[in-house]
């Protein structure tokens, strides 16, 4: 091994590094590792990937693996694979490292005489947004960056674009490393130090993988370990009518909360970003003269922009456009870029997305919202909602969704798995709004639930995918299930 940066390795030459799954990040890590002549097993338990047997070097797929090899120095982890793995706890049994995609791609960064900033983005909801919308601010101040990580683009290969090691790639080197990252990716990523870092909320996810709230909650905090930490106080005010909330019991919005986090944070400087009128050290937002403006009291700039800069609906596209500035203005992008990015910006699919106005009510696919958490947000969004709800709850608890919605419901389509835990929680707390089941799972399911929210849907009414769920008791992805519903809603149109 190669100790480089403080003592932090990266493998050399020699080496035997095992490398868990050959997926979309496993494939660029078992490329590195052979080109910098380190031999390398490839475990998954999957058949081997076609581009692995074009990966020149001394590379060799192993199956799928249940102990690390003997004279084995290094693991590197898909981060989809749990720690309890048997692999990965053989590794830790054995005091052999055991790192993901991202902690490699951090030390080959340290260690290349010429390291960049890296701002990193996590929390449950508004992750792949709000990395859209910094990337957009970025580029607005003349960056050389593309957004990496859990968006697509894998972080080593942001890290290795334009030098010696990746000719063949499209991008150039990347001025600094933009990334959306999981908790899983946090998880193995110990010693990243981003310039700075967010976490935009924290809602029940993923208990399966890490074993408890607190140790998901503590591989989010990883994100808030460099020079800079930001977090959203997310304040539970509902904006479309103007009343207060207070959270209810059994909540899915546990302590520890984004905010005690950011407060244990051991960054320098530490940055909240509030829905609401701004603090020293907070950017948050006024609206003197009516109009809503987002403005810094972190960074001492002041005004940034117009909430209405912002093509995105919703209070939570607020909060994503203000936590993405908090990272732009952390790497000195001057607010004129911060503005010009916010205008910029479009939406992801699946997201909020408008697909079709028939007979003056709207229809909005936001399939992305597969936990309650995000529903919430995307609910409040509109004032007048049919919501079509439903799937895989995963144990998620939706009463204080329901009780946050209920004013705003004109009726509720439920299908899926668990449609009954969301049937009963509106029993409980919108027992009058009207609703429809649909009982059916096959292909026509998504149409007959389109066709009876349209017929609870008066003008001015938004239908809204929503599901508060997972799609795949029923869909091959949240993706497919928002096309099945654009489909839907095309096919409404036709006579
Ligand atoms: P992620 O990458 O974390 O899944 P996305 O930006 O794809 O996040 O948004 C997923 C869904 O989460 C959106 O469709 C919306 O319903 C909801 N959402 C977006 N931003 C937020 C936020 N700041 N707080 C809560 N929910 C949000």
């Amino acid at each position: 091994m190669i100790i480089a940066d403080g003592g932090r390795g990266l493998p050399g030459a020699g080496d035997l590094v095992v490398a868990a799954g050959a997926g979309v990040t496993g494939l660029p890590v078992v490329r590195y590792l052979a080109r910098i002549g380190a031999s390398v097993l490839v475990t998954s338990n999957r058949p081997a990937p076609a581009g692995l047997a074009e990966i020149a070097g001394d590379v060799t797929f192993a199956g799928d693996l249940m102990s690390v090899p003997q004279g084995c120095s290094l693991v590197v982890t898909s981060a989809g694979i749990p720690p309890s793995h048997p692999l990965l706890a053989s590794a830790l049994a054995a005091d052999i490292e055991v790192i993901g995609e991202t902690e490699l791609a951090w030390r080959i960064d340290q260690a290349s005489g010429s390291p960049r900033p890296w701002l990193v983005v996590t929390g449950t909801n508004g992750k792949t947004t709000t990395i859209g919308l910094l990337e957009a601010m970025l580029q607005a101040a003349g960056r050389q960056v593309t957004a990496c990580g859990n968006v697509g683009w894998p972080v080593i290969e942001a890290v290795l674009a334009g030098g010696p090691l990746e000719p063949w790639q499209q991008q150039p080197r990347q001025d600094l490393i933009a990334a959306e990252l999981s908790s899983f990716q946090l998880h193995y990523a110990p010693s990243l130090r981003p310039r700075a870092g967010l976490l935009l909320n924290l809602a029940e996810d993923h208990l399966d993988w890490h074993g408890s709230m607190a140790a998901y909650a503590q591989a989010k905090a990883l994100a808030l370990t460099g020079d800079i930490a930001v977090a959203v106080r997310d304040r539970p005010v509902d904006h479309g009518s103007g009343r207060f909330r207070p959270r209810l019991r059994g909540e899915n919005h546990p302590d520890p909360t984004a905010e005690s986090l950011l407060r244990a944070a051991p960054a320098g400087i530490k940055v909240e970003v509030i829905d609401g009128v701004p603090a020293d050290g907070q950017i948050g937002v006024t609206a003197a003269g009516g109009a809503e403006t987002v403005v810094d009291q972190a960074f001492g700039h002041g005004r940034l922009f117009a909430a209405a800069d912002l093509r995105l609906p919703g209070r939570h596209n607020v909060t994503n456009a203000m936590a993405a500035a908090a990272l732009a203005l952390a790497v000195d992008v001057p607010p004129p870029a911060i503005r010009q990015g916010v205008r910029a910006f479009t939406p992801g699919a699946h997201r909020n997305q408008p697909v079709a106005e028939i007979g003056g009510v709207r229809y909005v696919n936001d399939t992305k919202a597969t936990n309650p958490h995000a529903a919430a947000a995307s609910l409040l969004a509109y004032q007048r909602v049919v919501w079509i709800a439903g799937g895989q709850l995963k144990g998620a608890t939706v009463d204080e969704l329901v009780a946050r919605i209920a004013d705003r419901l004109a009726g509720v389509v439920l299908l899926g798995v668990d449609a009954q835990v969301i049937e009963d929680a509106l029993g409980r707390h919108a027992p009058d709004v009207p609703r429809i089941s649909v009982g059916r799972t096959d292909d026509g399911a998504m149409d007959e639930a389109v066709r009876a929210a349209a017929t609870l849907a008066a003008p001015g009414t938004v239908v809204l995918l929503a599901p508060a769920a997972a799609s795949l008791d029923m869909f091959s992805s949240y993706a497919a299930r928002g096309d099945a519903f654009a489909r839907a809603v095309a096919a409404l149109d036709r006579p």
